[in-house]
């Protein structure tokens, strides 16, 4: 009997990362994989399944578009409840560290059905930063039963919160298995067809895209209100101030983000705001750009992967991984930070323009771009040996390594 594996998520960057998964998955004859969206993000998940043609098999009926934090989570795992009970999988599969994450991972615990973490062991070592996704990584990593871990930096997390040893494998990060399956998209005529694309989208001469380019995406929930006016504040200066970059802006669709983005950046002749890109456009975007400014843990990756200049926008980051590359900087949360790194690279690079890498992602300190593979190996390791020992129904909520 195959393997049942359920694939739980819900958001954009978890589809990204976890279309690889998907894909090695259901490569695997002994492996019957069954898709369930929760609906966290609708509309920009739905980018991501489009452009990999990602078929899902259960979507919730939950709209929990403009719920607080505790009822999106109840509301999802009500239903996640269901899903497991009459799935009956064997093993629950989730990554990272959002509501829909969290939701998966308790409905499989509270099931009894084995939970496999992907993309564990990132820790800031502070709950409020990312909030709240590092107590829900933290949460997931204490109920889990095997963490794919992305580095041997998060491994040692784990080990130091006395995690089971033997239920944790390095894999490196799926994400980059991403921009691998997406280089093989990008056609010959990539740049006309960007180009012709953005230029149909929003108000930009076809030039912009191909003059000198800073692409920003900031939404982090933790900066919402002052210090994201603030950082908004910074970039119209900064671009007020270089005249010749242009910034581009795929603005999340959070209102809380989206409404102060516009009321403070749109009309700036130089800073262009879109919606967000499909996942082809926006790796194209990033291949395209000089610097890279975000506060996303994904494009953090990405940027590194293809190995862009970089300002992080955040006070600490869950991915220190990335500061081993010259090209990386922390600026802090805050306007302070952001301004003076950005003024600094902008005056840097004023004469000499950047070397435009190509649009493929390099052996990055993320992974190799073979990161599924490995996962589905572990798995039929892990799960179908058990299976056959145990008989049908696979019990390992307790770590037990001996099944091994
Ligand atoms: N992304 C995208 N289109 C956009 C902006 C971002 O496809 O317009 C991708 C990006 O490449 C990355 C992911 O979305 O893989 C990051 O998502 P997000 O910033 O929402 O989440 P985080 O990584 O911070 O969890």
């Amino acid at each position: 009997m195959a393997l049942k594996v359920l694939i739980i998520f819900g958001t954009r960057p978890e589809a990204i990362k976890l279309v690889p998964v998907i894909r090695a998955l259901q490569q695997d004859e002994s492996i019957t994989p069954v898709v369930c969206v929760t609906g966290q993000h609708r509309e920009m998940l739905s980018q991501v399944l489009e452009l990999f043609r990602v078929d899902v098999d259960i979507e919730l009926n939950v709209d929990v578009s403009h719920l607080p934090i505790s009822q999106s989570l109840a509301g999802m795992l009500t239903e996640l409840e269901h899903v497991v009970t009459r799935v009956q999988p064997d093993v629950v599969l989730v990554q990272g560290d959002t509501t829909s994450c969290i939701a998966g991972a308790l409905a499989a615990f509270y099931n009894q059905t084995p939970l496999v973490h992907i993309e564990a062991g990132l820790r800031t070592g502070n709950l409020l930063t990312p909030y709240p996704e590092e107590a829900h990584r933290q949460m997931v990593s204490r109920i889990a039963d095997v963490h794919m871990v992305p580095t041997v930096g998060a491994m040692d997390h784990l080990l130091r919160e006395n995690v089971n040893p033997a239920s944790i494998h390095i894999t490196g990060n799926t994400v980059v298995d991403a921009l691998r399956l997406v280089r093989d998209m990008l056609p010959e005529n990539a740049d006309a067809l960007f180009v012709g694309r953005l230029v149909g989208q929003i108000k930009i001469p076809a030039a912009r895209l191909v003059q000198r380019m800073v692409l920003i995406t900031l939404h982090r929930r933790e900066s919402i209100g002052e210090t994201f006016s603030r950082l908004c504040n910074t970039i119209a200066e900064c671009a007020r101030k270089n005249p010749d970059w242009t910034f581009v802006y795929p603005v999340h669709l959070n209102p809380m983000i989206k409404e102060p983005a516009y009321q403070l950046l749109d009309g700036i002749p130089n800073i262009y705001l879109l919606p967000p890109q499909d996942y082809l456009t926006f790796v194209w975007l990033l291949a395209r750009c000089e610097l890279v400014v975000t506060d996303s843990g994904g494009v953090q990756e990405e940027a590194e992967a293809l190995d862009k200049p970089l300002l992080i926008v955040r006070d600490r980051t869950d991915r220190p991984e990335s500061l081993s590359n010259k090209k990386t900087v922390i600026t802090g949360a805050d306007a302070a930070g952001l301004t003076k790194y950005l003024d600094s690279f902008l005056l840097e690079h004023q004469c000499s323009p950047e070397e435009m890498p190509g649009n493929s992602p390099r052996e990055s300190i993320f992974g190799d771009g073979y990161s599924a593979q490995k996962i589905v190996t572990i798995l039929k390791h892990r799960y179908i040996s058990a299976k056959k020992c145990v008989g049908d129904k696979i019990h390992t909520v307790d770590n037990d390594a001996e099944l091994i």
